[in-house]
């Protein structure tokens, strides 16, 4: 990137820009080479202006929201990251129908919804991550998921720069994946709701929390869930079976707790954790015969 450019998106960008910035520092893995630049966009305008220059120099944009589902590899990512968590994070409800800007905090709508009385994120409470990501990857916990109650999203296409609504049915979406068309990025969702006492939807969000602090090592760095769940089975039941919990590559270990988390123990390197994750399949395949599919997504350039 020419000091030329970076100067005019400074000068466009007033929320945040970072040049060459560790990605380390955007995960919850705390794993990740330097992007060649981060931009916080203060509102949508910036957003759009942003990406309409990027788009004219054929920069790639990689868009953030908390880094809790991504890998991002040791050589960084030759691009521009565009984060929403500075400039679109507004929630707002309209009778039973809930929005939340993509920048916004999975759980925090989901708590602003049972103190609105409204029930049917309950799941959502104790997922970290922003709403975009949450879309994105169609995140989901406990019997629920984001694409359940979503309505429609807006979406920028980075390239026109127009605003697009797409409905539900527009993106084709199954468990954990959700197929958007590329060049687009997520604005904005809203939600079907329903009405319920705040108690009784307070009640059924304290036992989620209570059950995954139980089984989840949530006080150590990692990215959630490595693998997708193979049909009717569980991946940490899988990797657990073949043995793996304890396995480790460099900082990378096998969460004791739930098999299907890695912890960054200190020091862990992208290409630790790719090779631990060669490593449980090699085993699993072995063990059980099945082919697990990794649920983090991998960024960036191959180490
Ligand atoms: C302790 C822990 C527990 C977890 N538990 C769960 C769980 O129970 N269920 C679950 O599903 N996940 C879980 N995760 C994973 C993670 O929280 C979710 O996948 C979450 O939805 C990711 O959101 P994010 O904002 O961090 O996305 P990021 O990691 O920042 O990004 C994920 C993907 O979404 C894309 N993206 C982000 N924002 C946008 C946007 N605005 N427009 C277009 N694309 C975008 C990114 O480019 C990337 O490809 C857990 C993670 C941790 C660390």
């Amino acid at each position: 990137m020419d000091d030329r450019l970076k100067q005019e998106l400074r000068a466009i960008c007033r929320g945040e820009v970072r040049f060459d910035e560790p990605m380390a520092r955007h995960t919850s893995f705390g794993v990740g080479g330097p992007a060649d630049a981060l931009l916080l966009p203060g509102d949508l305008d910036e957003v759009r202006a942003v990406c309409r220059r990027l788009v004219s120099q054929e920069i790639p944009i990689l868009p953030l929201g908390d880094g809790t589902n991504m890998l991002v590899s040791d050589a960084g990512w030759r691009g521009a990251v565009i984060c929403l968590t500075k400039g679109l994070r507004v929630i707002s409800f309209q009778e039973e129908t809930g929005s939340a800007e993509a920048g916004a905090s999975l759980s925090v709508f989901s708590r602003q919804c049972q103190r609105a009385g409204l029930a049917g994120m309950e799941w959502a409470c104790s997922v970290p991550g922003t709403l975009g990501g949450a879309m994105r990857g169609n995140a989901g916990a406990f019997g629920g998921e984001t694409f359940d109650r979503l309505l429609s999203v807006e979406a920028l296409d980075m390239g026109t720069g127009q605003t697009l609504l797409l409905k539900k049915e527009d993106l084709p979406h199954s468990y954990r994946r959700c197929d958007l068309p590329p060049g687009l990025l997520l604005l904005r969702g809203a939600f079907a709701l329903a009405g319920g006492r705040p108690e009784e939807i307070e009640a059924r969000m304290d036992d989620i929390l209570s059950r995954r602090k139980a089984t989840q090592p949530l006080y150590e760095r990692n990215a959630g869930c490595i693998f997708k769940n193979p049909a009717g089975s569980s991946a940490g039941l899988l990797i657990d079976q073949a043995g793996c919990k304890g396995l480790g590559v460099g900082g990378a270990v096998v969460s004791d707790l739930h098999a299907n988390f890695m912890v960054n123990r200190g020091g862990a390197t992208a290409a630790d954790v790719l090779t631990l994750i060669e490593r449980i399949r090699d085993r699993v395949r072995q063990h059980a015969g099945i082919e697990l599919e990794t649920e983090i997504r991998t960024i960036g350039e191959s180490p």
